[in-house]
């Protein structure tokens, strides 16, 4: 009998494990895969590999006055190498975490018996607690000739050496920074996007920065555009075609809830298993955290959510604040943001990077900073555009945390030149 039994081992299930078992639980983590799930294998481990890789050949092209290279070229083999030792050095080390930590490790897939065993390879266990940290997968679209579409997924593994053009249906998150990987080796691209614009969910501005920069290295943006068929190499869509030697679907993920629930036991909503506010399920000691529960797709939501739980169980304490959590899109200027976005009422400030020091040192000045305060002067919100925008946004899940006012924010002295001394500028401007 184990204290808690996890399935999926991604960033929420093995964060959860390693919790639960420095808490002296017995724990059991079943994977159907590999450890580390999408976001360690398939998502945003590997993505961000191929993103430096190539942005260094990017880089070096831009600074070809000094840097003196003829004939530049890359070995792309050389690149899904290095990736992939990058992610197996990861894997190996939550590996190695795991049986550190005493935690039990079956491969298989696992699924509800009843609200406190699961069966995984024709074995059954059981478990004071279930925790369903089960990840999802991307959508396929049901459009004649999809299957001509490769998904991120695979694109992380394809040898791009002899791809000269590429059309991506689909202009959110993972779309756009497979964009950025594509012209970061000069290769053409098409996006083709439903919606009125890209990254539908940030800061309209940064969706029109965004879109400008890519304009500018070469990539086609069609937007409100919708697709009517695919043909090997070729996308028809509103009367037009689009060609590429490869289509990427990047149009969304749908949760990986198929085989978990034979008996149906579990309340779900369009797949995604429905849970409160504390990630219980409609059964009393299920929880469910992750991509396979509506809201948040990303790495360090599901893990703080996944030890939340774990907290709650083990501890009687809640440790992460959920409510502001900070999103990146790692584009050639990282785009990075928390909290609300403007409304009539607010007040906001926004500064271009166009004359802070360190980005023209650096010739990365094309980003933006957008502020909004209440008219009482408390912060509600930050967009940041521009270079480790990532390693920036903190600051300002902080400043919610702590329902700082412009007036305290406005006290930090920050480092000259650095990115985030604009930072600095904009609250003095604002106060
Ligand atoms: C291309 C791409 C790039 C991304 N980049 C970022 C990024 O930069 N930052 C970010 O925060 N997020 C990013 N994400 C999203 C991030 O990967 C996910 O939000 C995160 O992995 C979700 O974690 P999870 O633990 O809920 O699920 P997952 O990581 O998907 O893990 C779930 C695991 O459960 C296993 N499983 C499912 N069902 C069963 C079963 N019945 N039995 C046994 N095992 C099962 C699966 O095999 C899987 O390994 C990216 C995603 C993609 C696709």
């Amino acid at each position: 009998m184990y204290d808690l039994i996890i399935v999926g081992a991604g960033p929420a299930g093995y964060e959860a494990a390693l919790k639960a078992a420095s808490l002296q639980k017995k724990v059991l983590l079943i994977e159907k895969d590999e450890i580390g799930g999408t976001c360690l294998n398939y998502g945003c481990v590997p993505t961000k590999s191929l993103l430096a890789q190539t942005a260094s050949f990017s880089e070096i092209l831009k600074n070809t006055s000094f840097l003196l290279c003829d004939n530049l070229s890359v070995d792309y083999l050389k690149i899904l190498e290095n990736k992939n030792k990058t992610v197996d050095r990861m894997k190996k080390g939550v590996e190695f975490l795991l049986k550190k930590n005493n935690v039990d490790i079956i491969r298989g897939e696992a699924s509800l018996e009843n609200n406190n065993s699961v069966k995984v390879n024709d074995q059954e266990f059981t478990g004071d607690n279930i925790l369903l940290a089960l990840g999802s997968k991307s959508v396929n679209l049901n459009i004649e000739g999809f299957d001509n579409c490769i998904d991120s997924k695979q694109f992380l593994q394809t040898d791009l050496t002899d791809i000269n053009k590429v059309v991506i249906i689909g202009g959110g998150v993972i779309g756009v920074e497979i964009a950025t990987i594509l012209t970061n080796l000069k290769i053409k691209v098409t996006i083709i996007e439903a919606q009125e614009r890209l990254i539908l969910n940030s800061d309209q501005g940064a969706s029109l920065r965004l879109k400008k920069i890519l304009n500018r290295s070469g990539v086609i943006i069609k937007l409100n555009t919708f697709i009517e068929r695919i043909e090997k190499g070729k996308v028809f869509a509103d009367g037009a075609i689009y060609e590429g030697d490869l289509i990427i679907s990047c149009v969304g993920r749908t949760p990986n809830t198929n085989s978990i629930d034979p008996l149906n036991i579990l309340e779900k909503e369009q797949g995604f298993i429905k849970v409160d506010s504390t990630f219980k399920t409609n059964i009393d000691n299920i929880y469910a955290v992750g991509d396979c529960i509506k809201g948040l797709q990303l790495a360090h939501y599901a893990k703080s959510c996944a030890l939340n739980v774990v907290n709650n169980l083990y501890s009687n304490q809640s440790l992460y604040n959920l409510k502001n959590i900070p999103q990146c899109i790692y584009t050639s200027d990282e785009i990075a943001f928390v909290g609300s976005f403007e409304n009539d009422n607010d007040l906001v400030v926004q500064r271009d990077f166009i004359a802070n020091p360190k980005a023209v040192i650096e010739n990365q000045n094309k980003g933006f900073l957008k502020l909004v305060f209440t008219r009482e002067g408390f912060f509600k919100g930050a967009t940041l555009m521009c270079p480790r925008a990532s390693d920036m946004i903190n600051i300002f899940v902080t400043a919610l945390n702590n329902k700082l006012s412009i007036q305290e924010m406005a006290k930090d002295v920050y480092p000259h030149p650095s990115f985030s001394e604009a930072i600095g500028d904009i609250i003095s401007q604002a106060i």
